[in-house]
């Protein structure tokens, strides 16, 4: 090997070790069973207390299992109470961790909860959010290969529809949120006719725009916005389980598409979710996550 050859070979090699590597692959395939298994008629809408939400739960500790994620806090499942109507009802957070380099905790969000049964139509919801769901689990299958640097903790969120309660209970752990540094939240990601994914909350947090901005995003348009007070019902800072963090001073990135005709709709389901864009988006926030843990890290 000439000198040169050599240093080239060097240069290379320290490219590959300094900087976050983009585009690795995503097992697609996998990705798009998971999220037609979520959104199967089977899980009945996986509405929180129902037998249908108990199957979502067995599924999601598999494989949290499989991947060789670290039960949080001792267990996989974390249940909480909360009021609905006057009603006490129960919910279930299934979380788990990869640990990384440092016990600073980078949090992946995303509720596997939805309407349930209404009026005999299954509400399966595909895009929400059993998208944010098998996303979820398809990063942790990466980190599982790929040590991160922060210690990633993976919570699938119980209760978001009607309140945010999975995530709020999660956020009352005020020992924990100390650790964590960064929230990502992702709630339907699957659905867009234009391929455009809005990352929210860079005007909170303008330091992660020039960050996300350097994403490889191949088909996909990813827009920011969506969180200034002047977007008014358009402001999302607090329009998923990410604002139960927020509130409680976690940085966040909100990862989701605009409002669509199957939005809360029986059509929300399997058959209608354009897979091409699914598996892009998924990528695309995949490389997100790894740029931020790099970024923040470094
Ligand atoms: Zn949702």
């Amino acid at each position: 090997m000439k000198y040169t050859t050599l240093l080239f070979a060097l240069f290379i090699g320290f490219l590959a070790c300094s900087s976050p590597q983009n585009h690795v692959t995503l097992d697609t395939d996998r990705l798009i069973a998971d999220i037609e298994y979520l959104a199967s008629d089977e899980l009945e809408g996986r509405y929180v207390g129902s037998p249908g939400s108990e199957k979502a739960r067995t599924f999601l500790v598999e494989r949290f299992t499989e991947n060789g994620a670290r039960p949080f806090q001792g267990s996989f499942e974390h249940p909480f109470i909360f009021l609905r109507q006057g009603a006490e009802l129960t919910g279930v957070n299934v979380i788990g961790s990869i640990a990384g380099k440092t016990d600073s905790v980078i949090l992946l969000t995303a509720h596997y909860d939805h309407l349930g049964i209404r009026d005999s139509l299954i509400y399966n919801g595909a895009d929400d959010n059993a998208s944010g769901t098998a996303g979820l689990l398809a990063m942790m299958d990466y980190f599982s290969q790929k040590q991160p640097n922060h210690t990633v903790v993976f919570a699938a969120l119980d209760a978001e529809e009607g309140g945010l309660n999975g995530a709020v209970a999660l956020a009352n752990d005020s020992s924990f949120m100390e650790r964590v540094v960064l929230n990502i939240n992702m709630d339907m990601i699957a659905q867009n006719e234009e391929n455009e994914l809005y990352a929210v909350g860079t005007y909170h947090f303008p330091e992660f725009k020039p960050v996300l901005e350097k994403v490889e995003t191949g088909d996909i348009n990813l827009l920011f916005g969506h969180d200034r007070p002047e977007d008014g019902n358009q402001d999302w800072t607090y329009a998923s389980d990410h604002g139960a963090f927020f509130r409680k001073g976690v940085p966040f990135i909100y990862f989701g598409v605009e409002d669509h005709e199957h939005y809360h709709q029986p059509t929300d389901e399997f058959e209608t979710v354009p897979q091409e864009f699914y598996k892009n988006s998924v990528q695309v926030i995949l490389d997100a996550v790894i740029a931020m843990d790099y970024f923040l890290f470094n």
